[in-house]
């Protein structure tokens, strides 16, 4: 029997921590007043804490007294890399009574504030909608003692395709419980490595994820969506975590300008990325999608990228089916230690949308009044 994976869902008081770094230098021109006005907006945010330098001393108590006090369910962090100091509340946090998962960080820093200083306006523009899409995800996660993957037994056909696809050996074949297929699969959850591969090699969606969630992802994408704006290129970047978002980190901390038309979703493995959040971030408005992992052999997850490539190269034939140009997605390798070969990507990515145009699907006639939050 597969473990039931998800707890109750908490309650939605989000308390957010916006670290205004200012020993760095790389933050003196970021507009936070104007992300501190935003966050506030959210009906969600009980409590909303501006931090000089949220690595500080006396941060963490902070957090531990505010969730208390507050009687906080969520922590969204606004600073710097997830690698560099997340953990740190995750476990003041963990000791404070709120599961780790349900603390997560929107980078504002290396993704924002250090790539984008030569556009302020532009800068604003994308930590509102990263705040927006961090919200959103925060908002859909379920407390979870690690990452890894489920499966609903009910909806198995027992293809064995997941069993097929796992690096990991995690995967096994076992009786069905209800006893309508032979048999359906059952993972591991102490195996797992969480790279979500076998969810998305699902044929009938009976896989998801404790975290990295299908409802996260499409929690996230929606926000994206519903902040799409005629007023600039809108591309949508799916990086994993072990190497397009490091390269991203690195891009950041070096201070590498890139073009600020891009919202960022970061994965654990390029794998997990479905093929229908492509088609549907297009199908809805996006001028285009840009998929990023490890270069092959430089998957953290061995063959997660090899998948990846295999896989998506249908999308650009659908893409043109559908009367939108293939060409507003692409697939691309990049390694955790070449920010300016992510840098040039994302910048040659954008570049190419601008020659392509908006998506035709969306007019400049195109109310935008369902964005639930404007501005
Ligand atoms: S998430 Fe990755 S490691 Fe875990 S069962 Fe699926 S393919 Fe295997
Ligand atoms: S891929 Fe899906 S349907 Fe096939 S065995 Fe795995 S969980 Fe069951």
């Amino acid at each position: 029997m597969n473990p039931p994976g998800e707890s109750p869902a908490p309650g939605d008081r989000v308390g957010v921590y916006l670290c205004e770094c200012h020993s760095s230098g790389l933050c003196d021109r970021f507009d936070f007043d104007d992300l501190a006005a935003f966050a506030e907006e959210f009906p969600e945010t009980v409590l909303l804490r501006r931090d000089p330098k949220l690595c500080g001393e006396g941060s963490l108590q902070q957090l531990k007294d505010d969730i208390a006090d507050h009687d906080l369910d969520r922590i969204l962090l606004a600073t710097c890399a997830p690698d560099k100091h997340l953990e740190e509340f995750r476990e003041a946090a963990g000791e404070a009574g709120i599961n780790r998962y349900l603390v997560n960080a929107v980078n504002i820093r290396e993704q924002i504030s250090s790539i984008h200083e030569g556009d302020p306006a532009k800068a604003r523009a994308k930590a509102r909608d990263q705040f927006a899409m961090g919200m959103a995800d925060i908002l859909a996660t379920r407390a979870s003692s690690k990452v890894y993957a489920l499966v609903d037994e009910t909806r198995c056909s027992g293809c064995e395709i997941c069993y097929t696809v796992c690096d990991k050996d995690t995967i096994s074949m076992v009786p069905d419980p209800y006893g309508q297929v032979k048999n359906v699969a059952y993972i591991d959850p102490e195996k797992c490595w969480g790279c979500g591969v076998c969810v998305t090699s699902c044929p009938v969606d009976a896989m998801d994820m404790t975290v990295y969630s299908n409802d996260q992802m499409e929690a996230q994408l929606q926000a994206f969506l519903d902040r799409i704006s005629p007023d600039r290129t809108n591309a949508l970047v799916f990086a994993c975590h072990w190497c397009a978002y490091q390269a991203a980190d690195a891009a950041g901390a070096a201070g590498i300008p890139i073009d600020p038309d891009f919202r960022i979703i970061r994965t654990l493995c390029s794998g997990r990325v479905d093929p229908n959040w492509v088609l549907k971030a297009v199908s809805r408005g996006a001028d285009g999608v840009l998929l990023m992992g490890g270069k092959p052999t430089k998957c953290h997850f061995k063959s997660g990228n090899l998948r990846t490539m295999t896989r998506m190269k249908l999308i650009k034939l659908l893409l043109d089916q559908m009367g939108l140009d293939g060409h507003r997605f692409r697939v691309e390798w990049v390694n955790p230690e070449e920010p300016e070969a992510y840098a040039q990507v994302v910048n040659e990515f954008i570049s190419d949308l601008r020659q392509l145009g908006p998506n035709p699907l969306m007019s400049r006639d195109t109310d935008y009044s369902h964005a639930k939050y404007k501005g």
